[in-house]
């Protein structure tokens, strides 16, 4: 017997135990604090009306003889690939329904995709990132490279001939910085990809949060994308679904590899070893994608965006460097005064009572950076941002 020798050589994640800790502390010292949390990634407004009800629904469904489900498809029921297939329509891409694959979230796919890839692919990863696409790899055993993302780039590291790779991971919006690509930035990608025989993993996760109608939201909005890049997304941020689960991830059937079709990869991955999305979840999901639903949402998602442009407003008059705000619910910031990330998030928490997330908890180059999140309540984030730019005008 062996074990995965290589769990052994993931590095444990503190970033977020390390920050409960030193808050509970403050927090004990401090009993009279009103801390505010712009820290977490997790949304906080419920399901939309019409979620809710669609649950209610199928949950009646479910307990009738008559329209009892068991077991549905691995892929995802017909109705909500449908459903999707029409939703990228509206952003001008068409897929077929059959290319899309439903999911209990974009974390899932984002590392049971590798299956289908081979342990001796190099991957690159940009640097700083969400951590699931380092550590997925890791467990496996793949060889890592990273993209150096930093202020002279925006964030936004651009492919380099001289460095050869298979799998590329590319987040737009982007999680921890907020970034996005524009058409022209993720072209080069995609070129390189088509040069290279590389694959893209695209992760679409925050593509709501997008308000221009100059940057993609998908990467098939990219001439030649389907023949090398596969995209992932999710209801958590779009919907609120971070506890009701639901993703979808789209393998063009354009895209193959070595004579191989991926689409009929990952169609085998997925009813070997994965049994499909509750129906209940499915029917949620479909009333997303209603016009109704759509119009439910973008209350939720305009919510946010007004705390992320109070949050940046802010940075703006103080004049912090920062990515992020616009198209994104991350607001990514220069931490003042050449503090370092834990520096910077010592002197928010005792000096303001205000929680943010230490860059260099996301890669070497987050290191002097600091995420600000848009999730939280609207009043206080307005009172999160008088404390903040009380101490940076001491
Ligand atoms: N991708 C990115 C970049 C994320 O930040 C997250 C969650 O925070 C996910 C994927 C995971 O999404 P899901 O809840 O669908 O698993």
């Amino acid at each position: 017997m062996n074990i995965n020798k290589h769990y052994l050589e993931l590095e444990d994640s503190y970033l977020f135990s390390t920050i409960a800790k030193k808050v509970n502390e403050y927090a004990q010292k401090n009993p009279s604090a009103d801390i505010i949390r712009l820290g977490i990634g997790d949304v906080t407004l419920p399901l939309a009306p019409i979620v809710v009800e669609a649950i209610k629904k199928a949950a009646d469904e479910m307990g009738k003889q008559e329209t009892f489900k068991g077991y549905g498809p691995e892929q995802g029921y017909a109705f909500l690939r449908e459903a999707i297939q029409k939703y990228y329509l509206r952003k001008n891409v068409s897929v077929e329904a059959d290319e899309i694959f439903i999911s209990d979230g974009a974390k899932s796919d984002l590392g049971n995709i590798l299956d289908i890839f081979s342990l001796d692919n190099t991957v690159l990863v940009p640097d700083p990132v969400y951590p699931v696409y380092v550590d997925t790899n890791i467990m496996a055993g793949r060889k890592i490279i990273y993209a150096d993302a930093n202020d002279s780039n925006g964030f936004l590291p651009l492919p380099d001939d001289k460095i050869k790779c298979d799998i590329i991971y590319i987040c737009s919006p982007n999680n921890p910085t907020g970034a996005v690509y524009t058409k022209d930035g993720l072209k080069k990608w995609v070129d390189y990809a088509l040069k290279n025989d590389s694959v893209i993993l695209f992760d679409a996760a925050y593509e709501c949060f997008i308000k221009s109608e100059d940057l993609p939201n998908s990467i098939y909005e990219i001439e030649g994308a389907k023949k090398c890049a596969i995209e992932f997304c999710s209801l958590s941020k779009t919907a609120g679904f971070t506890g009701t689960r639901c993703g979808y991830t789209v393998v063009p059937k354009e895209l193959v590899k070595q004579n191989a079709v991926l689409n009929k990869f990952w169609v085998r991955r997925q009813t070997t070893k994965f049994n499909g999305v509750p129906y209940i979840v499915q029917k949620a999901a479909e009333a997303v994608f209603s016009e109704e639903g759509q119009k439910q949402i973008k209350k939720n998602i305009q919510y946010y965006s007004e705390n992320a442009k109070i949050i940046s407003d802010t940075m703006d008059k103080l004049n912090i460097w920062y990515t992020g705000g616009k198209h994104s619910p991350y607001i990514w910031l220069k931490c003042p005064n050449n503090m370092t990330s834990w520096e910077f998030f010592d002197f928010l928490l005792e000096k303001a009572a205000i929680v943010g997330t230490p860059g260099s908890g996301f890669g070497k180059n987050g290191e002097g950076y600091f995420r600000l999140t848009s999730f939280g309540n609207k009043e206080r984030t307005i009172e999160a941002m008088e404390r903040f730019t009380k101490l940076i005008n001491k």
